[in-house]
């Protein structure tokens, strides 16, 4: 899922500078940073790293996959970075974001196989670290390996790329 998410955050910093009226410019800066956080120990997936075990904050799919942490670092950013910097800082944002849209749509419940024990709920996390909801959809099953890493989000993103360039609306 890595490459996906990877492709995913290009997407997301295009829409992010698209949608804040950006030129085409710091949209594809935005954009070029994006994948530095989406993706390995700089994205939400840092959790892995922290080897926190099963339950608590530092979970895997814990704080780090929670929309308040995101919110929280959106609101951090307005607050503090300005000027040329801010490009690098939303797409640095938009890369973690696009991580968590693209988690809310793929990632099963986690269930334990000994005792069958219901872990963790699909998806991510609605409240800080727990409540998770999601589609559920399976991470390296037949959609997300055949349909849309190689198809669906590559389309996205020159869709964007397009849509950028030209200055349009979708
Ligand atoms: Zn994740």
């Amino acid at each position: 899922m890595a490459r996906g998410h990877i492709i995913a955050s290009v997407s997301g910093g295009l829409t992010f500078g698209h949608l804040a009226g950006w030129p085409p410019g710091p949209t594809f800066v935005a954009a070029a940073f994006a994948p530095l956080t989406s993706a390995g120990i700089t994205s939400p997936d840092m959790d892995h790293w922290f080897h926190a075990g099963e339950h608590g904050p530092f979970r895997h799919r814990g704080i780090t996959h929670w929309p308040g942490t995101a919110l929280v670092a959106a609101i951090a950013i307005l607050a503090t970075v300005h000027g040329p910097m801010s490009v690098i800082a939303w797409g640095l944002w938009s890369g973690w974001a696009s991580h968590l849209a693209a988690d809310a749509l793929f990632g099963k419940a986690y269930v334990r196989g000994n005792d069958g024990e219901r872990v963790r709920g699909p998806g991510i996390p609605w409240a800080p670290w727990w409540g998770h909801w999601g589609l559920g959809l399976d991470v390296d099953g037949w959609l997300e390996r055949r349909l849309v890493t190689p198809l669906v989000l590559p389309a996205l993103a020159a869709y964007l790329f397009v849509l950028v360039t030209l200055g349009g609306t979708p």
